[in-house]
Order: structure tokens, then sequence, then C-alpha cells
């Protein structure tokens, strides 16, 4: 086994080293710190985080740059200010015995002069979000033409978020001959496509599987209506009393949703999405480290920058839209040697999702069943009988210990305790004494949205409009103000498409469509004679597979809902951001 002694590492920072109390390098410390110090070379590192990516490129920049000089020598690229603030007080940790070491993050939501400020006193090492750099480059507040090493840290989710224009131009300013060493979790192509521009033969390495889940890693699911998500979720909390977890949804809009739920409902939960202020989320950050807030509802760009170690439960509310995803938030718990466990509430009609993850991270799920009412209060009774026992006695009580005994003279022991657990107990007891059981068997008859209960609509927009049906999904739930599940069974054609909602929401979705215009066009909704969402029944309407593509071969629901025919009917423009003011009476 490899030391951080025989890595090549300089003194300074084996101290640090030793200070921090790492023992051992990680595999991808043990794989890039050697070839990182002793060549010039590109690098391309598939890990992800928490595998001490930081520090294996961190200690070669460290033990590589001159310190005596003020010139700006080191370049980081992160994703997100979390991670940027993250990287930034690593690096000052490993480089604390590097006398005259200045890091300096650069980041957004915080003053760019006093970022200026200290870039100006001398930084060797820059740590930096993709568009505050551009910004402070435009304004010639930083100087990147003489660094010697590059780093893109998360290459893939900083693609991801669209950053590829920004980090292209950030490059275009640095020197040819620098060192770039590219870190990510996945290798899509647009990632590769960097590595293959801006790189010069580089060295590849892999930390493990990169999709792989950690071992200290379990991984069930619970099959409910979708209707119940919700419920489900307080039941997995409930019988975790000391559960202390991140909570991801799919939209920031349903993450503000379930974490304002969640604490009208007496939890001690937090919602952390990029609609919040720089200030909002320190402090949901703040509280969340500190242990005040149990339950961090999240969306994926938000969470990633945590980097809490003592995560016990990973609730997936809803799957992510890309199943890679999943590898992110289950990595969330598990780390520096703890266990943790990733929990998925899942509807009957993403339930084939949960084997494509089987896949990616080479692990079973378990079905496990939501916990009855009474198995929950007995979960609570035994985890506040165990509070109670480990309780330190507060003296100040003794004092009052005179007038209670008078008080209990005729109470015995036992009537004692469950009086005494009755006043915190009874809470719970009475939410959960009838609670139904919310599992769906995996032979039931379908989830709620493969019942008769459901309305399919015909709208005259589709691809040509820009839509894909991911797209399509989104912008109808975001107009017709629709949680993640009452709508679903998108179809996207060329210029029309179809959807589905539950019977009751069918009022409200055909109301709003009455006078709804999109890009200066009039969009029509109506309830499609097809009712399911097959495929083979639509193609038959419209003749053939191809027939919408066509140009004539409108369907008949189509040429009603096209051309100006209803113009008549409305009188005023009645656009997307014209709508929200009547949307918001509802
Ligand atoms: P990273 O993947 O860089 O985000 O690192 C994850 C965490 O592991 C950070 O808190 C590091 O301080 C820690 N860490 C990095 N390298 C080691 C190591 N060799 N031994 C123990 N902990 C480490």
């Amino acid at each position: 086994m490899s030391t951080f002694q025989n890595l090549g590492l300089n003194k300074d920072l084996l101290q640090a080293i030793s200070d921090l109390g790492f023992t051992t390098p990680s595999e991808v410390q043990e794989k890039a710190i050697p070839v990182l110090l002793q060549s010039e070379t590109d690098l391309v590192a598939l890990a992800q985080t928490g595998t001490g990516k930081t520090a294996a490129f961190g200690f070669p920049m460290l033990q590589k740059i001159d310190i005596n000089s003020r010139t700006t020598q080191g370049l980081i690229l992160s994703p997100t200010r979390e991670l940027c603030l993250q990287i930034t007080n690593e690096m000052k940790l490993y480089g604390k015995y590097c006398k005259g070491l200045n890091v300096v993050a650069i980041y957004g939501g915080a003053s760019i002069t006093e970022q200026a400020r200290e870039v100006k006193r001398g930084a060797q090492i820059i740590v930096a979000t993709p568009g505050r750099m551009k910004d402070m480059i435009s304004r010639q507040m930083v100087d990147i033409s003489k660094i010697q090493f590059s780093v893109l840290d998360e290459a893939d989710e900083m693609l991801n978020m669209g950053f590829k224009e920004d980090i292209t131009d950030i490059l275009s300013y640095t020197p040819q001959d620098k060192s770039t060493w590219l870190f990510s979790a996945t290798m899509p192509n647009e990632v590769a496509s960097i590595a293959k521009n801006f790189m010069y033969n580089p060295q590849e390495i892999t930390v493990g599987n990169k999709n792989e889940s950690t071992a200290q890693v379990s991984h069930e699911y619970y099959l409910v209506n979708s209707r119940d998500r919700y419920l489900a979720l307080k039941r997995l909390a409930d019988a975790n009393p000391d559960i202390f977890s991140v909570v991801f949804c799919r939209t920031k809009r349903d993450t503000q949703k379930v974490a304002e739920k969640l604490i009208e409902d007496g939890y001690n939960a937090g919602a952390l999405h990029g609609d919040l202020s720089q200030n909002q989320r320190d402090l949901v950050m703040k509280a969340f480290r500190n242990n005040q807030i149990q339950m961090l509802v999240a969306t994926d760009v938000a969470a990633r920058g945590i980097d809490v170690d003592d995560i016990t439960h990973v609730i997936n509310y809803q799957l992510p839209d890309e199943i890679e995803t999943y590898t992110h938030r289950s990595g969330r718990t598990g780390r520096a040697g703890k266990t943790g466990v990733s929990m998925v509430i899942v509807s009957k009609s993403e339930v084939r999702k949960i084997k494509s993850i089987e896949r990616i991270i080479k692990k079973q799920f378990l079905k496990k069943d939501l916990p009855n009412g009474m198995d929950i209060c007995e979960v609570q009774l035994m985890s506040l009988a165990n509070k109670v026992h480990h309780t330190e006695v507060n003296h100040d009580i003794d004092n009052y210990l005179g007038k209670i005994n008078t008080l209990f003279e005729d109470t015995t022991k036992d009537e004692l305790i469950k009086k005494f657990f009755s006043v915190e107990f009874s809470r719970f007891y009475n939410y959960y004494q009838k609670a139904p059981d919310l599992n769906v068997s995996d032979s039931q008859g379908a989830g709620s949205h493969d019942t008769d209960d459901s309305v399919r609509y015909f709208i005259n927009v589709g691809r040509k409009d820009g839509f894909d049906w991911m797209q399509l999904k989104d912008f109808l739930r975001a107009i017709l103000e629709l949680g993640q599940d009452d709508l679903f069974k998108v179809e996207t054609k060329d210029s029309f498409s179809f959807f589905n909602t539950e019977k009751a929401l069918k009022e409200k979705v055909l109301n709003f469509f009455t006078d709804f215009k999109h890009n200066g066009r009039f969009v029509n909704v109506e309830v499609s004679e097809n009712r399911g969402s097959g495929k083979r029944r639509d193609r038959k309407r419209n003749g053939s597979k191809r027939s919408d593509k066509r140009s004539g071969s409108k369907n008949r629901a189509e040429r009603r809902h096209s051309g100006g025919k209803s113009k008549s009917r409305r009188s005023k423009s009645n656009d997307f951001a014209a709508s929200r003011p009547r949307r918001s009476r509802r």
C-alpha cells in the first residue's frame, strides 16, 4: 500500500496531511499525484466527488507553483459557488505550511471589487466559477495569461449547466503550454470534446467504475400511488426519528413546496435551490451543518456543493430526469466510512427506471413496504423512551420535586410512565391510528395514472414550436401550476401533442386555455377522443406513422386548432407573461 511519503510530496504538504489526519492516499490520489508531480502532462481523471480528488490535483499544484512569486499560476474552475468555496478551503488547509500562499475564490453573488482586490494582492491560485471568471477577465480584473496549471473540476456538471462557451472563452486567455487537468464523474461527448480540443495527449485515469455506487450505501424503493408521494415521505421521516437527510426533488418549485409542507407539518426542514438568494442558501446550509435542519429538500444542482459527511439518508422524492444523476444523489450518504441509505419513492409508471439504475450502479434495490401507522408509533415511542433514558438530569428541578411528588402521590410508576409518554406521544398516535396502507403491490392494477380517471388532451403545439415531451411537460406544469405527477403521458408530434391529467383537473386545464397565447399564437387544448397514450391509436388517427411530418396532412383536431379561426372569440392578448396575474388569483 502506498503512503503519502512515497508519492513524492514535500515536507510542508506532508505536515498538513498529517494535521488533517489523512493516513493513506485515496485511489485517485495514488494514481494522479505521482503522474502530475513528475511530468508536465495533461490529465483526464474520471472520479466522483468524495473520492479525494481535490487533494489529487491540489497537492501537485501546491508543490509545483512558485510561492515566492505573486503571479497567478493556477486556475481551478468549478461549477458552483459552494464547490468553489469548498475547494478554496481545502487548498488553504493543504497549503497551510506553504508560507506566502494566497488562494482566492471568485464566484457570483459576492462583491466583485472585493474579489478583484484580493486577486490584486497576489493570488498564486484562483478558484472560480466560470460566469464570474469571465466577467472579471472582460473587466481586466484578473490576469491568467501566465498560468501553468488549469483544472476543470466536475467538468460534466459545468457543461451540464451550460458553461461550455464560458470555459472555452476563459481558456482562450490562458497560455498554450499550460497543463490542463480535467476531473469529471462521467464522460459524456461534450466532456470528451473539451478534452480533445483543449488538451494535448492527456493521460487518463479512472477511479473505480465511474457510476458505481459505494459499498456503504444500500438502496431501497417504495412503490406508492403518485398522489401519496408526500405522505410516503412523511412516513419515511417518522420511521427514522434520527434522520439527517437530503430529499431530492426534480424542480425548484417542487423543492420549495415540499420543504414548506414539511415545515408546516412540524419537521425541521429547509429548502435549497437556485431561486434562493445567496444569503438564504448560506443560512440553510449553516442550519443543516449544525443539525438544526434534519431534512434538507434540494434540487440536484443546488446540492452539488453539500459537503456534509454524516448524512444518514438520501430520499429521492422524485427520480431525476437523467438516471445517471442518481449516482450523484446517493453518493451524498455513506461517506467517510459511514453507512447510508438511499430511498426512492416511486410510482408505478416510473418503476421500470429502478431496473435501469440497478444496471448503472451495479447494485440491487430492495423493494420495501412503507411502515404502517402502528409500526411508526412504536419506533417513535421507543426513540422517546431512549431519549428520556439518556437525558442528563437538570438539577434545577430539585426545588420543585416536593410539589411534583405531592401531585403524583397516588400514581404508580407504571401509570406515571404512561401519562408522561402520552403527553408527547398522543400527537403521533392520533395521526397514525387510522392511517391507511399506502403501499402499492407490483401486481396491483397500475398506479393512479393508468386508471380510467385520466383525461387525454390534444394541444396544438409540438416539436416545431421547440418542445420535446419533457420541455412541453415542464412548460405545461409551469403555466398550469401543476405538481410533478399531475401531468403525464406527454407525447409530442411535429405540430401538435397530447398529454393526460387526472379527471379532476379537466376543468382547470380547459379553462386556462380559453385565451392563452404562446409566441404570439393562440394555444388550444381540447379533450382528445383518444384516451390512452396508445401510439397506435394516435397513428391511426393520422393515417400513418409519418403523417404529421407531411405538410397538408394535419389531422382533424389539428385543423380545428390551427390558423386564426378562433381568434374572433378572443379580443385581448393573453400570452404567457400576461396570464400570470390571472393564474395567481386561483
Ligand atoms: P473531495 O473528493 O476532494 O471532495 O474529498 C472528500 C473529502 O475527503 C474531503 O473532506 C477531504 O478532506 C477528504 N479526504 C481527501 N483525501 C483524503 C484521504 N487521503 N484520507 C482521508 N480523507 C481524505
